[in-house]
């Protein structure tokens, strides 16, 4: 019967976009093999489709409805959505190079076209004049919504404030982009010339870095040297020297750049009605203003500050213990000393788990963890075209309905290939809405394994990865099935979406989970009690230290952003964090501000990490830590969180979950785990 909806929703497209030769599924750009000129025109049909939609909108004569205003505003919505899911999943998947440099071209295209829509006053003016009045509560909420982000946007001002808001931004966009370029196009470096500087990294380590003619080391800035050095490497004056080269890369061009950024985000804000970019910026978030922001932070300071204390303490007698001239420990030296600590405390090498995570284990492992908590099966769609051969996919069936009704697709595509994008995220492949089209999502992974003969035995971090990334297209497939695309799982609110992935990352700590997929390779036997519990242990030392670093970079984002760009002094600013949440010494050097990219996607709003966690954390003490994969609270989690998607506000899903607002309990037990009792 959903088959029949699916298939409806594709004739429906296929009447109105008609499909180019190659690509021949409306809804999935890779099928039929398509070439680039194939990918082209499959966008540009639902291009076509979209502005259809918005002509048939504009010419309405006589009263607005939502039938004759909002749905094909929300069909052009949809349409815009496809256009730019098709050519981002190959960007980010296909094995063909011809196809990501057109996709590429076409993203730029489809979010044009999307600007396009979200700023015109015309489309703006005939929503407005709809009568919602006697709609649904969804309805409602979605046009609430919907004239909100256009006013936020300036759409509703005179056409010379529009003018100025189009140049403010298209200014903001051109900063940005420079501010990412140098941080790009300035990889640092240090020159080591005494080798016996390199003790304690790793072999491999050593392999990659040989000594020149001269006898001279180099090691740069980049991810893959940087991070051994701040954790293997004994010498801290070597670390000291690496964190400096790599907290001053792109200073001082960026710090100008920054501070342009400041004034101009202070300009528009002020044009728009806000006092400051802060104000904006939080105006259709969660917490609504910078003043909630600020209790966040102070709420989550006081859950995390004794422990942070209490951590610090117990770092510093134990590098006292092997150096007795150390009295702090500096930032550059924080990693090295957590590391030491860890394997001196709890014997935790995390190399010793990975052979009961083999891949093919962990991946059956968390499609039964997740059948089991969201009631529902995940049956292998064998006939299914994907982009590479190594992709598998599975369709989502209810397991509450009888007949197991299907509620949509997943496609699993988890170890790295030339070309591939290199990081872990899920996205939307099929945006769904009711009636018309069942969402379909799909997990990149880089995860070990893939070839023939390797099992893929995978680290710690990466199966809570899995379990983080899976949490997000369970959001997506039980979420999507709102009447309207506009009020789909991931447009809610900014600093919730973390929320269900984070959420799922705490099953995996879990030994009834664990025990499910987590078996030796070879032998086949489960891991030893006393290993898990080193696992979990090691995991949960120094959280109040990383939870009081968040809170120094959210506050620093937030500061820079909540008064008189002209009165910000930005080394200030950092000084102050460093004394206030700073477990570590400051290196009054570090100009970590001029490589700050999120300062330019999150602007003031790093907060939103730790927003999203302390909900994670309230929804999964709800949890029967006894009975998690099979306890009451699953299908209701999944009734009043998951399956609303966006259709009301996130604060009310967390009301209707909780009961209540969300509270700091859970977040203050979890950082204090690491001085609980062992773990059962
Ligand atoms: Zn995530």
């Amino acid at each position: 019967m959903r088959m029949a909806e699916i298939v409806a929703g594709a004739v429906l497209a296929t009447s109105a976009v008609g499909v180019a030769q190659g690509a021949s599924d409306p809804l999935r750009v890779w099928v039929g093999d398509p070439d680039a000129a194939a990918v082209h025109a499959w966008v540009q049909g639902h291009l076509d489709e979209a502005a259809r939609l918005e002509a048939q909108l504009l010419a309405v004569k006589g009263p607005r409805t939502v039938e004759n205003t909002l749905a094909p505003f929300d069909e052009a919505t949809r349409a815009l959505h496809t256009a730019g899911s098709g050519p981002g999943l190959l960007n980010n998947a296909s094995p063909k190079k011809e196809l990501r440099d057109v996709a590429q071209v076409e993203i730029q295209r489809v979010g044009k076209a999307g600007d396009e829509l979200s700023l015109n006053r015309a489309v703006y003016e005939a929503l407005r004049a709809v009568d919602v009045s006697k709609a649904d509560a969804p309805t409602k909420f979605y046009m609430e919504k919907t004239l909100r982000e256009y006013r936020l946007a300036g759409v509703d001002k005179d056409e010379a404030t529009r003018n100025k808001v189009r140049d403010l931004q298209d200014k903001l966009t051109g900063l940005s982009l420079r501010y990412q370029r140098n941080i790009a196009e300035s990889v640092g470096h240090i020159d080591v010339k005494d080798v016996t500087e390199l003790e304690g990294l790793p072999a491999d380590y050593m392999k990659r870095h040989p000594a020149n003619a001269e006898g001279v080391i180099t090691i740069t800035t980049d991810e893959p040297d940087y991070r051994p050095v701040m954790t293997y490497a004994k010498s801290t004056a070597l670390r000291e020297r690496l964190f400096i080269a790599y907290n001053t890369r792109a200073y001082p061009v960026n710090k100008d750049l920054l501070l342009e950024v400041l004034s101009v985000r202070a300009e528009l804000a002020h044009l728009l009605g806000f006092a400051t970019w802060a104000e904006l910026a939080t105006a259709d978030k969660m917490v609504g203003t910078p003043a909630n922001v600020r209790l966040l932070i102070d709420e989550l300071d006081k859950a995390a500050r004794p422990a942070a204390a209490k951590e610090k303490a117990e770092l510093i007698a134990f590098a006292k213990s092997k150096d007795a001239s150390i009295t702090e420990i500096p930032e550059y030296s924080s990693s090295y000393w957590v590391e030491q600590y860890k394997r001196a405390t709890y014997g935790f090498d995390s190399q010793s788990v990975r052979s009961y995570f083999p891949f093919a284990q962990v991946q059956e492992g968390v499609l039964h963890a997740a059948s089991r908590i969201f009631h529902v099966s995940f049956v292998p769609a064998k006939n299914a075209e994907v982009w590479d051969p190594s992709v598998t996919v599975f369709d989502v069936t209810d397991g509450v309905t009888p007949g197991g009704k299907k509620l949509g697709r997943i496609y699993l595509d988890m170890h790295p290939r030339a070309g591939k994008n290199k990081w872990f995220n899920a996205s939307t492949v099929v945006t769904g809405k009711r009636d018309v089209a069942l969402p379909e999502a799909r997990l990149n992974g880089n995860f070990a394994g893939g070839e023939s003969g390797d099992p893929g035995l995978m680290q710690y971090a990466d199966v809570v990865t899995f379990f983080h990334e899976f949490g997000h297209m369970m959001h997506g497939v039980l979420g999507g099935h709102q009447e309207w695309v506009g009020i789909g799982p991931f447009a809610v609110e900014w600093d919730f979406v973390e929320a269900p992935s984070q959420m799922l990352e705490e099953f995996f700590a879990n030994r009834a989970v664990i025990d499910t997929f987590a078996k030796d390779a070879k032998t086949g036997a489960p891991m030893p009690k006393e290993l898990f519990d080193k696992m979990v242990k090691a995991d949960a030392f120094a959280r109040g230290i990383t939870i009081e670093r968040q809170l120094m970079l959210a506050n620093y984002s937030l500061t820079m952003h909540d008064r008189a760009p002209q009165t910000v002094d930005l080394d200030a600013l950092l000084h102050e964090g460093y004394l206030k949440y700073g477990a570590f010494t400051e290196a009054p050097e570090n100009r970590m501000y001029a490589t700050f990219t999120h300062l330019m996607g999150y602007s003031s709003n790093y907060y939103t990490y730790m927003q999203s966690k302390v909900i994670a954390l309230d929804f999964f003490a709800q949890f029967d830590e006894k009975n998690l994969l099979d306890g009451p609270a699953a299908m209701r989690y999944r009734k009043t969180v998951l399956e609303p998607g966006g259709s009301v506000s996130a604060n009310t899903l967390v009301k209707n979950f909780l009961g209540r607002p969300q509270s700091y309990e859970a977040v203050r037990k979890w950082i204090n785990e690491e001085f609980a009792a062992p773990v059962k």
